[in-house]
């Protein structure tokens, strides 16, 4: 029997989707895959369909009781001998799942971080042969991801106890601390990394101004009646104040947060899910592991913590493919509120500053003219060639951008002169020729670059070198403060003899220079 056979038994399909083969060979070959990919990409069949064909047990590391239990049903309805061992287990399940596993008949097993790495439950594993161990949701394990779970530190352990098993890790963020750390925290040997498209080709992302974000929702969703959606919010009294705004609109709205009793929760949450109440407005404690593919739109009522938070979180919206809506209320006075927030927390000073970098990444986002799905796939390393997405709002304005390759080529010239080593701020002086006291010095009047781009404001200028870290013709990084310096491809621009298009935001006021 081929693993065509199988995928064709068990799960109904002919063929296999981008990744997948590559991932279920390397698999085959003994070798440990890490697998990003966005959600609804078929990453589960992936850990999932070598056990069933091998006739071997499979172990599958997955963070939420919801999500296993969701899992397991769906397989035991193929004909799968999928089981769960968790914290719900009554001893006597226990027992019946524990013979079973020693008996050989289970193919797949779903367990919670602790159980796994639990002494009783390597004992129970020590002599059966193991054809993987999965981790699901594998950015947990990281800090620099949106969710981490102590618990999933303690899975350093797998390598060390089974090291002839390959293991899989797959999550769909796609940032490269976060790839980094799932290696090096599970301790994957050589792994096969496997990246698939992070583009949501269905999802619609537009950024509103929050000044009536309440009005604006109230009317979103007159014309949205019969249609499920998430509404996130920052606080949990702003889930309730919002959700009880909606009710009294007509609207029907519940609250979801951490702070709810945990059978107000559950009930808030099925409700929702089996759609006897339209809209949830929720803190980020809602959504890994709610399975609900129809949902049509979710708006952010405040800004998320970062870009990854964004995706993951709009994420949730049309899972079953079809066209979705997401919208993000912004504010400046968010991020304020948020840096403010990140300096009094307790973590260390070097967390602190990466949380502050990702609200930045977050905030340049939400200013920006460039396409929102570009400019995301671009966060997460990936190209994106097309120009123009024509689902989202920048690229449905009208002209909002312009070619202006010469002064974008301008503006590299002067990144490269620098040698990487100034901030924006400087090199916007620097090109605008700015009277500044700090511009003063020789130094700086000495650069070929220096006054080059008198006609365009200063803070236009601000704009265009943020939009070309956006379109990856720039950098931004270092540890102290953020330096800009020439990517790669903006080498090769201002090396290159193309001329090719740079498209920019159009500068609002030209013709006239000015420090603002
Ligand atoms: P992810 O875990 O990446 O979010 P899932 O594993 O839930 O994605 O798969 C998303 C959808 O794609 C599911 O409906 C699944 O049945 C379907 N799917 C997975 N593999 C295939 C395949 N080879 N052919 C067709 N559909 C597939």
């Amino acid at each position: 029997m081929s693993l065509y056979d199988t995928l064709r038994d068990y799960w109904g399909y002919s063929s296999f989707l981008p990744q997948q083969t590559e991932a279920i060979s390397a698999i085959y070959l003994k070798q440990d895959v890490l697998l990003l990919k966005a959600t609804g990409g078929g990453k589960s069949l992936c850990y999932q369909i070598l056990p069933v064909h091998e006739k071997k047990l499979g172990i599958v590391v997955s963070p939420l009781i919801s999500l296993m239990k969701d899992q397991v049903d769906d397989l035991c309805q193929k004909g799968i001998r999928a089981v769960t061992l968790n914290s719900d287990s009554t001893p006597d399940e226990k027992r019946r799942t524990e013979t079973a596993i020693r008996e050989g008949k289970i193919h797949l097993l779903y367990v919670s971080p602790e159980r796994f790495v639990s002494e009783r439950f390597v004992r129970l594993l020590k002599n059966i042969p193991l054809s993987l161990i999965a981790i699901d949701e594998a950015h947990c394990i990281s800090r620099w991801g949106h969710d981490f779970r102590p618990d999933y530190r303690k899975l350093r352990m797998i390598k060390k106890t089974w090291p002839d098993v390959p293991v899989i890790a797959v999550t769909a963020t796609a940032t490269r601390e976060v790839k980094d750390d799932i290696v090096r925290q599970l301790n994957l040997k050589d792994p096969c990394v496997l990246i698939g498209s992070f583009n949501r080709t269905n999802l619609n992302y537009e950024i509103r101004e929050s000044g009536n974000a309440k009005g604006e929702i109230i009317a979103f969703l007159n014309n949205h009646r019969d249609e499920s959606g998430i509404i996130y919010c920052f606080s949990r009294k702003s889930t309730e104040e919002l959700s009880q705004c909606l009710r009294e609109n007509g609207i029907s709205s519940l609250p979801y947060h951490a702070g709810l009793k945990d059978n107000v929760r559950r009930k808030n949450q099925e409700s929702f899910v089996r759609d006897k109440t339209q809209i949830i407005c929720a803190t980020v404690a809602f959504g890994m592991g709610i399975n609900k593919p129809d949902i049509r739109f979710v708006i952010h009522y405040e800004l998320p913590k970062d870009i990854e938070s964004y995706y993951q979180e709009t994420g949730r919206a049309g899972r079953d493919g079809l066209h979705s809506e997401c919208i993000l209320f912004y504010n400046r006075g968010d991020s304020a509120k948020q840096i403010w927030l990140i300096d009094k927390g307790d973590s260390d000073k070097d967390y602190k500053e990466v949380q502050k970098k990702k609200l930045f990444s977050l905030t340049r986002f939400c200013e920006s003219p460039v396409c929102r799905r570009h400019a995301l796939l671009t966060y997460f390393g990936e190209e994106y060639e097309q120009k123009n997405c024509e689902m989202c709002d920048n690229c449905r304005k009208e002209n909002p951008r312009v070619d202006a390759k010469e002064y974008a080529w301008k503006v590299l010239a002067c990144v490269s002169e620098l040698n990487g080593q100034l901030g924006r701020g400087k090199i916007v002086q620097i090109l605008s020729g700015s009277s500044a006291k700090e511009m003063e010095s020789l130094r700086f009047r000495k650069l070929k670059s220096f006054g080059t781009v008198v006609e365009i404001s200063e803070k236009q200028l601000e704009q265009w070198v943020d939009e070309l870290v956006f379109q990856g013709y720039l950098t931004r990084s270092g540890r102290r403060y953020p330096v800009v310096s020439l990517s790669k491809e903006g080498k090769t621009y201002l090396n290159g003899q193309t001329g090719a298009p740079i498209f920019l935001s159009k500068p609002k006021k030209t013709g006239g220079k000015s420090h603002g």
